[in-house]
């Protein structure tokens, strides 16, 4: 297969920093460029004290784009069946909407449909049907401000509502809404799909945003994820999104984030030396693919 299109290549905020202050903000797009980077993801778990309008001219100076992702909270948490849970889910995605368009960005994605953690059940369904109708009502809004919602199909230890790419698709079908995107993300695809490529295909051309992490979260290529065939199946598709690297170590800690990600091990300590590792994997394993 023959193409000149080369996709985005993205890397997440905690591989330079757990914090969102304006200095770090300003050192992650600096070393986001540096490394070779074209965007840089936030995690909006902390949308107080997030100086967007600074951060929005550092991302700009540094020549980096901008996108932001979560997952809910137990207390404010769309796929609830309290109403009151609800609404405080739906009011913490409308304003991280209007932090990733004060950012720049056009992409908030995640597990905007549920709390990150491990549920003790499966959700109702009077729990899916408030998250869809819940999305359903974010994504004019979002459209209203330039912003596409991504669903992340995350592990089943993080979300009981959707665990693989055929659920996201069928969130999306009820949802209803054209800027509504599905997310892969290698590392929870590992755990509960049959392989890479089956669910990239099912997916297709509304694949919108893709994580590219190892099994353990660490080096890529130091585990034992099949990136050959995502790739490949990347390529196949004709998928021309963004892809970011998302990687994590008890080296850098955003409180919040990394307990609710149960990072508790220290899978790397350089930043730098990591990120721009993964630049040259995610770009030669790319390049690799097309020319297969
Ligand atoms: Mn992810």
């Amino acid at each position: 297969m023959t193409t000149t299109t080369s996709n985005t290549l993205g890397v997440h905020a905690l591989v330079w920093t757990g914090q969102n202050d304006p200095q770090a903000v300003r050192d992650a797009a600096r070393a986001t460029a540096a490394a070779g980077f074209g965007l840089l993801e936030f995690s909006l778990h902390d949308l107080d004290g997030f100086d967007t309008a600074q951060a929005k001219a550092d991302l700009q100076a540094a020549g980096v784009q901008v996108a932001g992702s979560r997952g809910l909270a137990p207390d404010a948490d769309v796929s609830s069946t309290d109403p009151a849970v609800v609404a405080r889910g739906a009011d913490l995605l409308r304003r991280s909407v209007d932090c990733v368009a004060e950012l720049g960005g056009e992409l908030l994605s995640g597990a905007l449909y549920s709390a990150f953690g491990k549920f003790p059940a499966a959700v109702t369904a009077a729990g899916r049907a408030n998250a869809v109708a819940a999305l359903r009502d974010l994504a004019p809004y979002a459209a209203g401000r330039g912003v596409t919602l991504g669903l992340e199909v995350c592990n089943r230890y993080e979300t009981n509502v959707v665990n693989t790419a055929h659920d996201a698709l069928r969130l999306a079908d009820d949802i209803g809404a054209d800027n509504v995107v599905i997310h892969l993300d290698s590392y929870h695809m590992n755990i509960e799909e049959d392989d890479f490529v089956r669910p990239v295909r099912e997916v297709g051309d509304r694949l919108g945003y893709v994580h590219i992490g190892e099994n353990h979260r660490g080096y890529l290529g130091s585990g034992h994820i099949d990136f050959p065939s995502f790739f490949h199946a990347l390529v196949d598709i004709g998928y021309t999104g963004p892809l970011t690297f998302e990687s994590f170590s008890s080296a850098v800690v955003s409180e919040r984030l990394s307990n609710d990600l149960a990072i508790w091990r220290n899978l790397w300590d350089d930043g730098n030396d990591l990120a721009a590792h993964a630049r040259r994997f995610m770009a030669d394993g790319l390049s690799a693919a097309r020319r297969a």
